[in-house]
């Protein structure tokens, strides 16, 4: 498949997942559609049918396990697993939000990740997200929202009020970095929760609800995902680190023809640090392996025949910034997947799992590239050496280039996607 047929898919895909809650449901209707079960873990696997072929697990609505059974024995081949992240680094809104100033109603945000914060100013912004919401008879719903539409934006101040800010800009995220969301003047404003309870009703239209009460809601960019430059060479959307990978491995996952058991997880919570009940750091993989085997024994044998990709994008060299990579270390947009080095195990590749990576790439005629950060420039980590702790799985750590790691827009070659694609789809459907 070439970048062409391969890439409309991503750009919805992409376009249609705001959230960490939205990805999942973009996953979760493809496997769907593909026969997948949705399985839940406080079933017995047996008698729910869990013994089918094909299922999926989630977690908070934010991560996803699916799984394909194949006929090899799972003690003697092993698993193949490919880890990716549901979430990126955006705005929260506040449990409180509601401010009032200078004529404007805002909303109070934190900062989730590690966010890019200049490239926020002057956007089309949008929300998404879950909200709590209670019923006339006391139940509670839980549902995705998603306004769609621009509703905020925070405006930079003017040059002429900050004639210093080329030399030295720093950004006051609890001053700054608040959006505004319309004129207080002009209308009669209701508090955000009714402005939340309002979006939930038109698109729930068969649901009585009496309040929103909570919610983790996002803001994110309007603007979809694109095929830029002169020769469309390159791809710009919101959140390819690392919704990217988690549609590429979804891709493999219902593609690949194999008789080996393979497997798919997106975590939430990657870009703080994975320690939830629905991150790496947490137990979800392994309570859902467990459930693979019969007991301890048995999955031991089989982890130690198996191996995770854990797939997240990787830092492809700046032409205007090429000194900030090792000289002999500079991955490039449109050259294929990049295997991740590092001594320290911020990454964890090993010799063996890089190696079999260069051989899936080789088999699929997929470039390949490596990185190891400048000596002296702290590395960046992934979900990777945590599942690996966690479970107890060789790993290798690889992922897309790209340009502008946790801006609101970020870059990536037209190519590199197909690319992972044809390397993945490699990883599932190799013999044992
Ligand atoms: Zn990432």
């Amino acid at each position: 498949m070439n970048a062409d047929e391969f890439n409309p898919g991503l750009l919805t895909f992409l376009n249609d997942s705001p959230s960490p809650f939205h990805a999942v449901k973009s996953l979760s209707a493809p496997l769907g559609s593909a026969g997948f079960t949705p399985y839940n873990l406080a079933q017995s696997w047996t008698e729910s049918g869990a013994e089918s072929e094909t299922l999926y697990v989630t977690r908070n609505d934010s991560s996803l396990i699916a799984i394909r059974r194949g006929s090899s024995t799972i003690t003697e081949c092993g698993l193949r697993i490919i880890g990716a992240h549901t979430d990126s680094p955006c705005l929260r809104i506040k449990p409180q939000p509601d401010i009032r100033r200078a004529g404007t109603v805002q909303l109070g945000v934190e900062i989730y990740g590690g966010v890019l914060l200049a490239p926020w100013f002057d956007r089309d912004l949008s929300i998404a997200g879950r909200i709590s919401a209670r019923r006339p008879d006391g139940t509670r719903a839980s549902l995705l929202v998603d306004f769609k539409r621009p509703v905020a934006s925070i405006p930079s101040l003017a040059i002429h009020l900050n004639r210093d800010i080329h030399k030295n800009r720093s950004i006051n995220p609890q001053e700054e970095v608040v959006p505004i969301l319309c004129d207080g003047r002009e209308h009669s404003v209701e508090s955000f929760r009714d402005i939340l309870l309002e979006q939930a009703e038109s698109q729930y239209p068969n649901e009585s609800l009496a309040e929103v009460t909570d919610f983790e809601l996002s803001l994110y960019d309007t603007q979809p995902a694109a095929q830029v430059g002169l020769n469309g060479d390159f791809l710009a959307s919101a959140r390819l680190d690392n919704l990217l990978s988690c549609y590429v491995g979804l891709q493999a996952l219902l593609n690949a023809r194999t008789d080996q058991t393979i497997i798919l997880v997106c975590n939430d919570h990657e870009e703080v640090g994975s320690t939830s009940s629905a991150g790496a750091q947490g137990p979800f993989l392994k309570q859902v392996l467990e459930r693979l085997t019969k007991n301890r024994e048995e999955l031991s044998a089989t982890l130690s025949h198996s191996v995770l990709i854990s797939s997240d994008n990787a830092h492809a060299v700046h032409p205007n910034y090429e000194s900030k990579h090792d000289p002999q270390h500079r991955p490039q947009l449109n050259q294929g997947p990049v295997i991740k080095f590092n001594a320290n195990q911020r990454y964890a590749t090993t010799s063996d799992t890089a190696a079999l990576f260069r051989d899936l790439c080789r088999e699929a005629q997929v470039p390949v590239q490596s990185i190891a950060m400048r000596s002296d420039m702290a590395c960046g980590s992934t979900i990777g050496p945590l599942t690996s702790a966690v479970v107890g799985i060789d790993t290798v750590d690889i992922g897309a280039p790209q340009l502008a790691m946790h801006s609101i827009r970020e870059t990536t070659g037209w190519q590199d996607p197909a690319f992972l694609y044809r390397a993945l789809l490699a990883f599932f459907e190799r013999p044992a």
